[in-house]
């Protein structure tokens, strides 16, 4: 186990248990340290984020630093009633008596976040951790390094590393944490580091939080508004270059409306990005040479309706369409987590069912329809995480949605209350008085059982 890890954990365990953490007054403190670090370093995260990803300053904000404000300024308006213990109604036979649940913090948590939002995935994550009273370590990705390095010394200045602390590394020391017995884990990032995650949560029965990724749909139908499904997709799909975990991954679109689809496509990308996305300040970069080349081996040449051009020491690839794409194409077989969009033509809404039932649950998908009937067809035949009808994308930006997967796509959610619950035990409490005992609970109860079986069925049916 690694020494240094080991002894951060002791010393956050001991802090935690001097309870500072507990009082809200502290946590909204920390909340608002978060707030004005975010404002005091905001052109060292924006430089940062330029180097990892070629982020433009305008996506820095709406998609990094913006939101994660957003999501903090709304925890701290609803903390007091979140944290409030509430009161629980409770059955005949357990009074006199009140129930009450208390949310309490697990303890020491451990959040460890991916590189394609690299502030936002980590200070989102540790927000809402802090306002649960938890002490945080986090472990920010070592693919997005000038963000890791920004991310250290954010923290480092802003908090005391008994209530938050960084770790830097890769999987070695990322295994080195996962072996510490916290209190909870928070982990985004691929599927399958997720299941590294949980054998190694298994060990210690610690609590998980998984956001993971998959292959999130897109269905264009035959009565769809294509102008806006167009716009929509193609900001969806090459906002951060296609890094999105729930960028859409692939459009089933009916064939009645393919072409004037991919016409209207042309045109938002032209739009969004100029005649050449290469020098466009809108239009980001692949994180590494190794993704450039892994998303390289997807483009099929005969298949590309729009784009194709791949700079591989430059990690530049151009926002590039698919059509006449099959199951059996290579692109269809993962997550493609760049800018390559695939569209798979579909009949009848059957078949387009099918094709997303032969993948796991996404994480997200995405219907442009004009009809509720379909709405209505698509949301009862589908299992996935969250999504939007008519956009894509937005469905994460709001604190009152949860967000999250479901089996391979994850596990929890959080954004907003369903943020706050992740990082808190429900600790449910009944409070009798000592002055009256009825007895029924006991062996050998004088009172007969046919009695007591009415009384049951009285309590029951009072609760119905
Ligand atoms: P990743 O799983 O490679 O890395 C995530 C974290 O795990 C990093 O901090 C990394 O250091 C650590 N890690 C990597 N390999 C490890 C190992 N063998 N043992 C222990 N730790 C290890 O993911 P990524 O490449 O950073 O991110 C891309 C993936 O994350 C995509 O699949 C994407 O869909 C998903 N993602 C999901 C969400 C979400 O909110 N659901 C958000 C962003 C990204």
């Amino acid at each position: 186990m690694n020494r240094s890890a080991q002894s951060i954990l002791e010393q956050q365990q001991t802090f935690f248990f001097s309870g500072k953490t507990l009082p809200l007054k502290n946590r909204k403190e920390s909340l608002r340290k978060l707030l004005s670090a975010i404002k005091k370093f905001d052109s060292e995260i924006i430089a940062a984020l330029k180097k990892d990803l070629h982020k433009s300053d305008f996506e820095a904000f709406t998609n990094e630093t913006g939101v994660v404000c957003m999501e903090i300024r709304h925890i701290l308006r609803h903390l007091d009633k979140w944290a409030k213990p509430q009161k629980k109604k409770i059955e005949l036979f357990l009074r006199p008596g009140s129930g009450t649940i208390y949310a309490e913090p697990y303890g020491v948590s451990l959040v460890i976040a991916p590189w394609n939002y690299p502030f936002q995935l980590a200070i989102a994550p540790l927000a809402i951790a802090l306002a649960a009273g938890n002490t945080v370590i986090l472990k920010p990705s070592e693919v997005s390094c000038e963000t890791a390095k920004l991310l250290t010394t954010f923290i480092e200045t802003t908090f005391p590393p008994e209530l938050v602390a960084v770790v830097n590394g890769g999987p070695e020391e990322t295994s080195a944490l996962l072996a510490l017995s916290v209190d909870k884990i928070f982990f985004t990032g691929s599927v399958s580091v997720g299941k590294i995650v949980m054998e190694a949560a298994a060990k210690n029965l610690t609590p998980i939080t998984l956001e993971l990724g998959g292959k999130s749909p897109v269905i264009v139908d035959e009565s769809a508004n294509l102008k806006n499904a167009a716009k929509k997709i193609v900001w969806g799909k090459f906002n951060n270059a296609g890094q999105t975990c729930i960028a859409p991954d692939y459009i089933l679109v009916h064939t009645s409306v393919e072409k004037e689809l991919l016409r209207l496509m042309k045109e938002a990308i032209r739009e969004f990005y100029g005649e050449n996305p290469e020098q466009s300040e809108n239009y980001g970069r692949i994180i590494n040479e190794r993704h450039t080349r892994r998303l390289e081996q997807l483009l099929i040449p005969a298949k590309t309706a729009i784009g194709g051009m791949v700079k591989p020491d430059c990690s530049y690839i151009e926002p590039t369409i698919l059509t006449d794409v099959t199951l059996n194409d290579i692109c269809m077989r993962d997550e493609i987590f760049g800018p390559i969009l695939p569209i798979i033509r579909y009949e009848t809404i059957a078949e387009a069912i099918e094709v997303i039932r032969s993948f796991p649950k996404p994480l997200a998908l995405y219907l442009f329809t004009e009809k509720q009937e379909r709405e209505r067809e698509i949301l009862n035949a589908i299992r996935f995480g969250g999504g939007s009808i008519n956009t894509v994308i937005l469905h994460v930006a709001s604190s009152n949605l949860p967000f999250g997967g479901v089996g391979p796509s994850g596990m929890g959610s959080y954004h907003g209350k369903a943020g706050f619950d992740t990082f808190s035990h429900h600790k449910s409490i009944l409070r009798q008085p000592s002055f009256f005992d009825h007895g029924l609970t006991y062996p050998g109860s004088k009172v007969p059982l046919s009695l007591i079986r009415k009384f049951m069925k009285y309590c029951f049916a009072g609760q119905i």
